[in-house]
């Protein structure tokens, strides 16, 4: 008798824990699992020592704290002129992830069709599967990985219920423009579809590109729930504090699953996550982080090349993805296992984030949340390649 239940059968390990580990066994340099190797902001640290300290440590309301709601609500004023109503259309959860799973589970039935742009973060597929969705794929093509609009469009049904859109994109550091998301967003309202995006990058943009939020867009309030943390923008991913912004009708629906899958989160990682948003613009801290990845990503972009390889300069996130198609490696798992057990540095293989392996067979991910000193020293390692 199999123990297993069919809905999670043939999920696997997650490629992140598979790289990470290893790493770890052939003490290779980890670029692969995206964490910041240091340290993170005194201020939020402070901060979560001060709500410990202050007895913050029984649960918190099931859709948050209210000085987190608050303090998000606000930033989105901020930042996008968006005004949210923290009581009806804000919830914290575990991570982007919980955010991410309630919502296909608050609003996705059986048979209800999700598109998803590929490669895509490796939530996203379980998501779909275990909501008893169908996911329906839209390819980005290399190297420009820009939308077609007819082909998108082949992919709308009146049985699509989900888009599920990653901007600033993991693995591939894209980030939309405003013309790819009026594209997505025109086609959400003739088709009566809900966008769901994921931002937990929205903070980490380079050069002239700009995040843009999909709700602020015309017409798309109404239909889109989008989804943050503060584990990549604060550099605590083991925190695991993250929202969902959406419209009440659905921020509702989204609750119903939220509050049987954790009811809540960590009350004092919340107050500290309030805290650091509150005084984040004040202090500068968006544009500091923005420009320290920026010079971390030309570090890794230019010791990529001194390797002899083929990198695609990313727009945001903090990921490069590097050609591989003429190293001469079977694929995308053979190059990142010769990398990681012979070279010392390790890399995630995209094929992880296709449906069709061979999508990805001829990429390779590296992540630059990492030391100076670190980076400098893959570099060196990677130096072998030649
Ligand atoms: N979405 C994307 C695209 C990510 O890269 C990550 C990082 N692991 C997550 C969601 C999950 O975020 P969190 O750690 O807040 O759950
Ligand atoms: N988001 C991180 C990455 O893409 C890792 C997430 C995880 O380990 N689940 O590398």
């Amino acid at each position: 008798m199999t123990k297993t239940a069919r809905r999670v059968q043939g999920f696997g390990t997650s490629v992140f824990a598979t790289m990470t580990r290893l790493a770890q066994e052939h003490d290779a340099i980890n670029l692969g699992q995206g964490f910041p190797d240091f340290p993170a902001p005194d201020f939020i640290k402070q901060a979560a020592i001060e709500a410990i300290s202050a007895e913050i440590n029984q649960y918190a309301p099931a859709n948050g704290r209210p000085r987190l709601r608050h303090a998000v609500a606000a930033k989105m004023e901020r930042h996008y002129g968006m005004s949210v109503d923290p009581e009806r259309e804000i919830t914290i959860m575990h991570g982007a992830t919980e955010s991410i799973f309630a919502t296909f589970m608050g609003l996705v039935d059986p048979g209800d069709e999700v598109i998803l742009f590929e490669p895509c973060y490796d939530s996203y597929v379980p998501c779909t599967l275990m909501a008893g969705g169908v996911p329906r794929f839209y390819t980005l093509p290399a190297p420009d990985w820009r939308i077609d609009p007819e082909q998108l469009r082949a992919l709308f049904s009146p049985k699509t219920r989900l888009v599920v859109v990653n901007t600033p994109h993991n693995p591939l550091g894209k980030v939309f423009t405003r013309d790819e998301l009026e594209l997505i967003g025109d086609l959400c309202r003739e088709f009566d579809a809900i966008a769901l995006v994921d931002t937990v990058y929205e903070h980490i943009v380079f050069d002239d590109a700009e995040h843009i939020n999909m709700a602020s867009l015309p017409g798309m309030r109404e239909r889109t729930v989008t989804v943050s943390s503060v584990g990549k923008t604060f550099s605590v991913t083991g925190w695991k504090v993250g929202w969902t912004i959406a419209p009440p009708e659905l921020t509702q629906a989204i609750f119903q699953a939220h509050q049987f899958v954790t009811f809540c989160g960590a009350a004092p990682l919340q107050e500290a996550a309030a805290i650091a948003i509150e005084s984040a613009d004040s202090s500068n801290y968006y544009a500091e982080l923005a420009a320290m990845y920026q010079t971390k990503r030309d570090m890794l972009v230019t010791g990529l090349r001194s390797a002899g390889l083929k990198p695609l300069v990313p727009r945001g996130s903090y990921f490069v993805m590097v050609d591989i198609s003429d190293l001469g490696f079977e694929n995308d798992v053979a190059f990142c296992r010769y990398l990681t057990t012979e070279i010392g540095v390790a890399a995630i293989p995209p094929s992880a984030f296709y449906h069709h392996s061979a999508d990805g067979a001829n990429l390779a991910r590296f992540a630059f949340c990492k030391t100076d000193e670190l980076l400098d020293a893959a570099t060196q390692r990677l130096a072998q390649l030649r």
